[in-house]
């Protein structure tokens, strides 16, 4: 057992290394987590992906580096006994993902479901490359909103064990880059929630938006009170990819979730379990 975190205890739920896309090692987003008065830190940098989505092992921990990165991190964690640490993953859901992410991410405690591929893995695109706009201007950003919704609810109900579902309105990144819907996104919202309700899924309130120059979190205020009023649970998380951003916003992404009504978040702990720590 562990004993219950203080309210409002500084929370990272998501964060990379250099072993994915990110910049620092695991000892310094560590370091960087202590002195951000951090007391659970979560890495999950991006997982293992098929070659048609990666072929130069850009983006994720490639099969061959999974024990480097466990040992890393282990060490990483003897090293930092003031910081709770917990392995996880963050795994792009894709249709017929199950059984690699099973087979890669074994022994890890938490994974993030998200989705930034739309399509068939050898027959689809990412939609959150700002250098590769191509699926974005032929479909146009009402048609690639429908189908992320299509694919995020089939992640939800994957049976893939996803603690939460990572920065669940994704194609917001491109609403300043041109490509803001022209829909009412409400309706699609809606369809969310009632597949994060449905499948017992939590969600992720992301500050990873106003460093991407969303302007907002991810989700949209509209779409996080709708999970509130829905009782979906949340995880805050920055998606550091840089130690300095370890943390980053965490406090008052906390203040926001207030504002739109929440009053806990979940956090995963060292002992496996989930608690849902009061924000004040
Ligand atoms: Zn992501
Ligand atoms: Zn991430």
């Amino acid at each position: 057992m562990v004993e219950p975190l203080a309210p409002g205890s500084i929370v990272d739920t998501h964060t990379h290394t250099r072993f994915s896309d990110g910049v620092g090692t695991f000892e310094e987003n560590a370091r960087a987590a202590v002195a951000a008065g951090c007391s659970v830190l979560v890495s999950t940098d991006h997982l293992t992906l098929p070659s048609e989505m990666d072929p130069a092992g850009d983006v994720q921990v490639i099969e061959s580096e999974l024990v480097a990165h466990r040992t890393a991190w282990e060490a990483a964690r003897t090293a930092h006994p003031e910081l709770e640490m917990i392995y996880g993953f963050e795994c792009d859901w894709y249709p017929g993902c199950e059984e690699n992410v099973r087979r890669w991410s074994d022994g890890a405690q938490v994974l993030l479901g998200s989705v930034h591929w739309l399509g068939e893995k050898d027959d689809g695109a990412w939609i959150d490359d700002a250098s590769d706009m191509t699926i974005w201007r032929e479909l146009g950003p009402d048609e690639v909103w429908r189908r992320y919704v299509d694919a995020w609810c089939r992640a939800c109900e994957s049976p893939l064990p996803f603690g939460t579902m990572a920065h669940p309105d994704l194609p917001e990144r491109m609403r300043n880059e041109g490509f803001a819907a022209t829909i009412d996104l409400a309706p699609l919202w809606d369809e969310m929630v009632a597949c994060a309700r449905d499948t017992g899924r939590r969600v992720e309130l992301s500050t990873a938006g106003w460093r991407k120059g969303v302007g907002d979190y991810y989700p949209a205020r509209g779409l996080l009170d709708r999970f509130c009023r829905a009782g979906v649970p949340i995880t805050v998380g920055s998606d550091a990819h840089v130690p300095a951003d370890l943390c980053d916003g965490i406090r008052e992404a906390y203040a926001h979730a207030w504002d739109a009504g929440y009053r806990a978040i979940e956090v995963p702990r060292a002992d496996g379990s989930w608690e849902s720590m009061p924000l004040q």
